[in-house]
């Protein structure tokens, strides 16, 4: 069998520790954590696959502190599948301005609508059906069949690959095609089928706030008898990875532009960061530019040549925005100009006063900040 050289393995460091081979024993034991440590959550209280759906994809790459209010607005706003299909595509966008991955709200805009037209607007409880809903990977499918269902499929986030990792001592790294079925292997083997929710919930939040990233808890944790890592000396290699994310670094030229009270913006079409959202006329270059050299650039001059233009003042100097493989180092000028050319018009020309309406990236609520500051 494909799993047998790790069966043996877990078999033996449990042997080596003394642990007696019962594979539930530490869902209890972390179950039981659980009922005493767990934070009082609004989408632990229901079994609304919309709420939960939507708890779980504004959580991804989130953390709880800030989901939690970004939560509360969107399911006051979008109570359920036909009030968020049938919004326009921008409102979704504007409530989830300053969350980031933009493309997770484009993708709960897109699959409500496809849960309307599919499912009548009534969300799917099969695997499959759900694990067929864009944005919904392997991850969220397994938190909602569990959390509305009870379903025996076992929630693998980064979380409890940490728990898992340390618990074990495992070598494969959890990159690696090996590793992966070799974790989904683990959790799915220690997770009580009978109570899969409330066993997936309490691994994921033990991941949370008991096994830690930097600083596991490891004095008071119920695992610490059973746990290879710490046995180890060192709980903190694990779990192990291979590849580091490459950081690409980009250089962004913003343009606050002043035309009487108007101003203008842009909206990100292409397939890259932000879509959707919009930004001050940009430039971007392959690596810092001072400004004296940037008025010497074809994209200045086209977007500038002709209007008057003079350049009074730096907004922000060097902002650094770092995204999960990219770090934008952005800088925004205002300039005021007595008139528009052609090279402007290609722009969404607004009152400075309407700016607010706009979905922007968290960069660009930053600039406006200091805009509005003064
Ligand atoms: S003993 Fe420490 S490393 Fe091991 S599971 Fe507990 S908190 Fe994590």
């Amino acid at each position: 069998m494909q799993y047998s050289c790790e069966i043996h393995n877990f078999a033996s460091q449990r042997q080596e520790m003394n642990i007696e081979n019962n594979v539930f024993e530490e869902s209890q034991l972390v179950q039981a954590w659980y009922l005493t440590n767990k934070r009082e959550l609004p989408w632990r209280d229901t079994t609304d696959p919309y709420r939960i759906w939507i708890s779980e994809i504004i959580l991804q790459q989130t953390r709880v502190a800030q989901g939690l209010d970004y939560y509360l607005r969107f399911i006051e706003r979008f109570p359920d599948i036909r009030s968020l299909a049938n919004a326009p595509l921008e409102d979704v966008l504007k409530l989830w301005q300053g969350l980031g991955y933009y493309s997770r709200a484009r993708n709960l805009h897109e699959t409500a609508q496809d849960l309307l037209k599919r499912f009548n607007g009534v969300f799917p409880s099969a695997y499959e059906d759900i694990r067929s809903l864009k944005g919904v990977g392997e991850y969220t499918a397994a938190a909602i069949a569990s959390f509305a269902w009870n379903k025996p499929f076992a929630v693998v986030d980064g979380n409890v690959l940490r728990v898992l990792g340390r618990l074990f001592a495992i070598e494969t790294s959890v990159d690696s095609a090996k590793g992966k079925h070799e974790y989904r292997y683990l959790a799915t083997r220690l997770m009580p089928p009978e109570q899969a929710g409330v066993h997936n919930q309490a691994l994921m939040e033990f991941g949370a706030l008991q096994c830690t990233p930097r600083n596991p808890c490891c004095q008071t944790c119920p695992l610490v008898n059973r746990c290879v890592g710490y046995a180890s000396g060192n709980p903190l290699r694990f779990p192990v990875k291979q590849h580091k994310t490459k950081i690409t670094n980009r250089y962004f030229n913003y343009f606050f532009v002043v035309c009487g009270t108007d101003t203008y913006l842009h909206q990100r079409n292409d397939n890259d960061i932000w879509k959707g959202l919009f930004e001050f006329p940009l430039i971007e270059t392959d690596k810092p530019y001072d400004l004296a050299r940037l008025k010497q650039t074809a994209a200045f001059k086209k977007l500038f040549q002709g209007t008057g233009q003079s350049v009074f003042s730096i907004i922000e100097k060097v902002y650094r925005h770092v995204l999960s493989h990219q770090i934008v180092h952005a800088k925004c000028y205002m300039v005021d100009i007595q008139k528009e050319n052609a090279g402007l018009k290609h722009f969404v020309r607004i009152p400075r006063k309407a700016i607010d309406i706009y979905p922007v990236s968290k960069l660009i609520m930053n600039i406006i900040s200091k805009i509005e500051e003064g």
